[in-house]
Order: C-alpha cells, then structure tokens, then sequence
C-alpha cells in the first residue's frame, strides 16, 4: 500500500517536472522569436522609376563608406528636411553629386532629394543613414527613418516641391505599411529648425494632410 502511494507520488512528480520543462521551453520559444520579428530589418520595397511621371532616380552612394555604412534596420518613420542650400542649382542632382562626393568624408547621408521636377534616390530605405542629428539612439530618425531633403534653391518651385515631396513620403507610407503619424519632421529628433521654411511658415499640418491626400488616392 505504501509503496504504491511512493509510486503515485513519484510519477506525479515526474509529469509536474515534464510540464514545467514544456512550459518554460514554449516561453523561450515565443520570447526568442517576438525577440526576432520585433528586430528583423524591414524588405526593401520593389524599385520604381517615377511617381505620376516624376522620375526617380536611383544612384546609391558608394556602400561600406561613412555616409552609406549598410546597416539594415527596420524603417519606422519618414523624416522630412529642407537642405537650407539657397545658392543657385542647388538641386536634387547637385545634391547627389554632393551625396557621392563627400560619401567617405562624413557621416552625413539621406535616402531622397526632392525638387520640383525629379527625385534622387541615393540610399536604400532600409540601410541607415544620418540626418536626422540623434546619433543611432534606439527609437531615433537616423536609425529607423527614411530621410527625404526638399531643395529650397531660388529657380526651383517650392510649392511643386511639396506636391512632389508629399507623393514621395505616400508612395513610402504604403509600400513599408506605416500611418500617416510617422512621417515627422527632423525637428521632432533633434530640435533642429527643419524644415525651416515649412515651420516659418505655419505650414507643417497642411503638409502632412498633403501626404494623406495623395495616400488616399
Ligand atoms: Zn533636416
């Protein structure tokens, strides 16, 4: 009799241990792989060569330089800036010259140069780059944004620019599933007046809702 109720209570032992051990295993395993998903680098988009006949020009900058280390990462946000360069024919093409010259010079990068007949496409959207001034801190705009630059150049109409800009950051919000609150200004990272102009104006919400117009479309 009592060697039976050892029996039991030995083999009620030995299932409480199986189950513990399947139940920590399941843990791990469901930690290990949100752990995964959560950090897998987002899939680069399929490549297009306009935008409602805006072309797009895809000249990547050299890789394995400062400004194009190659660091895959998950895209989060679109980060909109203004280059600030007023000098005559400082253009979306200037600026990719400028992009490939000074590549291994600095760490100063960006995915888009938009003006107000073409976009210059120079890093892919799911390799780092910096322009957002926030280092690579862990939920900043270089590590986790495409950043797009809008030419401000006397010859070049801005208000083309915008509209141009605004189908860009549509065209992204789609092909990488974000919400129209992702697309930020480089001022929500580093408290740099960017895009100046659009700020000094008052015209950040009419843009956004540019976005949305075109991403509804
Ligand atoms: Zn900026």
């Amino acid at each position: 009799m009592r060697r039976r109720k050892k029996r039991i209570r030995a083999n009620r032992l030995k299932e409480v241990i199986a189950l513990t051990a399947a139940v920590a295993v399941v843990t791990i395993i469901i930690i290990a792989v949100s752990y995964n998903l959560d950090n897998i680098p987002t899939k680069l988009r399929a490549e297009v060569n306009e935008i409602e006949e805006i072309p797009i020009i895809t000249d990547f900058i050299l890789e394995n330089t400062q400004g194009r280390p190659g660091h895959l990462r998950k895209i989060k946000y679109i980060v909109i800036h203004e280059t600030g360069n007023r000098g005559r024919n400082a253009n979306a093409a200037s600026h990719n010259n400028y992009l490939h010259t000074e590549a291994d010079n600095q760490q100063k990068s960006w995915h888009y140069t938009v003006d107000d007949h073409e976009i210059y496409y120079h890093i892919p959207d799911n390799e780092i780059a910096f322009h957002a001034g926030d280092g690579l801190s862990k939920d900043g705009g270089n590590l986790n944004g495409i950043g797009i630059e809008m030419c401000v150049n006397p010859e070049n109409d801005y208000e083309l620019t915008l509209q141009n800009t605004a189908k860009l950051a549509a065209m992204l919000l789609e092909a990488y599933d974000l919400d129209i609150r992702d697309v930020k200004k480089h001022e929500d990272f580093s408290g740099k007046n960017c895009p100046e102009i659009l700020l000094k104006e008052g015209r950040w919400d009419e843009f956004v809702e540019m976005v949305k117009l075109e991403h509804s479309e």
